[in-house]
């Protein structure tokens, strides 16, 4: 498809973002003299060439429409299927936040776990099998393991996935039934990254999210690639992203960067507001009182697929919100619920509790003017609500029972006539 001539495809080096020191396109992710996080530099003229938007829009319909900006040498062998989520345009929902226009990024059926987390394994199993990796590996919130699970098994590769031993059922089930190896620690998410970054130093496996992390981080990138081409090649004045480890966020901005970059697109001021839980909130805690680092926290919230307390590019998000004048926000877990709620009942979207703060920070950013109510608006959905149904179990309203007769129907609508009414 897609004109790959050179041994390492449009990558030209990992980079440290401290120093600007290269690096051999190895599994590595950290600097040898300041420690800085690599990341993977591109060949931007020579993709320039390829990447036309007519190009672009006669590729098959998924994130691979874009792959002269992913860091694969070759063609991509895992998650051949994975992105082109829908851009849903949500009058209905717009109306209830109060604002002009609004559209959701749906990766609520983001192939195929469910999460934009398929975006970055894809990438990153694709590139470990490049690199010669038997085994894949991660430290994962959720999702990720849920992702990693799949498509390791869909590849043929052997999958040892970490997660923190209070992790929803359906989170733990969904990475169970691929046959991974799935190991709970009794501890919080920041101790089972840091115990895989241990092993990962000894093992010889590719940790997707530790030393393959320059490639994984990268996948991100084809959420804003999709939603600028989604709106008819525009970046939107306003995104909303929750975050996590805060690496989606300073993708997107790379992302609608990058774009400029090869003339895809016009050049046009843009924000791409932070997200989080109140009951985890490191990175919005800092930038709203206007500090450059954040304080570590110990995370307790329903949003556990956002619960990291020390988030690995929380600094790089402060600094690309700080950059685009942008602002974030934080939700409780009463807000997070309702957020849920509100996008179901008006667009029929069932996002788990990361789209709950997602929706819930957007409320309040446009409430408060920081989104302007005559302006445009994307909220990114990155994770599916059939994962989280423990979040909401008890709060989504009740059924009636009644016995199977028209009777008993009669009678039911004549005591609660509103159910009824429009
Ligand atoms: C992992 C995850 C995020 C955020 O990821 P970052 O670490 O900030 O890139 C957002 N939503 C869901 C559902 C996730 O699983
Ligand atoms: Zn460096």
């Amino acid at each position: 498809m897609i004109d790959m001539e050179k041994q390492d495809g449009f990558m030209r080096a990992l980079k440290c973002r401290e120093c600007g020191r290269e690096y051999p396109l190895a599994a590595t992710h950290v600097c040898e003299f300041d420690f800085g996080p690599l990341e993977v530099a591109y060949d931007y003229d020579r993709a320039k060439k390829s990447m036309t938007r007519a190009a672009i829009e006669s590729r098959p319909r998924t994130m691979w429409r874009y792959a002269e900006l992913l860091p694969i040498a070759g063609a991509p062998t895992v998650g051949f299927q994975v992105g082109f989520t829908p851009l849903v345009k949500a009058d209905r929902l717009a109306k209830r936040l109060g604002i002009r226009e609004l559209w959701i990024k749906n990766d609520t059926v983001n192939y195929p776990t469910l999460s934009f987390k398929d975006r970055v394994v894809s990438v990153a199993l694709s590139r470990a099998k490049e690199l010669g990796f038997k085994v894949v590996a991660c430290a994962s919130t959720g999702n990720l393991a849920n992702s990693v699970a799949a498509n390791a098994a869909a590849a043929g590769l052997k999958a040892f996935v970490f997660i923190p031993h209070d992790l929803e059922q359906g989170k733990v089930l969904n990475s169970l039934i691929y046959g991974a190896n799935v190991i709970s620690i009794k501890g919080h998410y920041d101790e089972v990254n840091r115990l895989c970054a241990e092993i990962a130093g000894k093992s010889g496996w590719a940790f997707v999210n530790v030393n393959m992390r320059p490639y994984y981080a990268e996948g991100s990138k084809s959420m804003g690639f999709e939603i600028v081409e989604q709106l008819g090649w525009r970046i939107p004045r306003h995104t909303v992203v929750c975050m996590a480890s805060g690496s989606l966020l300073t993708k997107i901005h790379k992302s609608y960067q990058e774009l400029v970059k090869l003339d895809l697109v016009t050049e046009t001021p843009f924000k791409v507001h932070g997200a989080q839980a109140t009951g985890c909130n490191p990175i919005t805690a800092a930038q709203k009182s206007g500090m450059d680092f954040f304080k570590p926290v110990k995370p307790d919230t329903i949003a556990k697929s956002l619960a990291i307390g020390t988030p690995a590019d929380g600094f790089y998000a402060l600094r690309s919100m700080k950059e685009t004048g942008s602002a974030s926000d934080d939700v409780t877990d009463d807000e997070i619920r309702e957020g849920i709620k509100l996008l179901a009942e008006t667009e029929g979207i069932f996002a788990e509790t990361a789209g709950g703060v997602t929706v819930g920070v957007a409320k309040k950013l446009i409430a408060s003017g920081k989104i302007p109510a005559d302006d445009s608006a994307v909220l990114c959905i990155t994770g599916n609500g059939l994962k989280t149904l423990d979040a909401v179990a008890g709060h989504a309203g009740q059924t009636r029972e009644i016995r199977p007769s028209l009777r008993e129907f009669d009678k039911l609508m004549e005591a609660e006539p509103q159910l009824a009414n429009a």
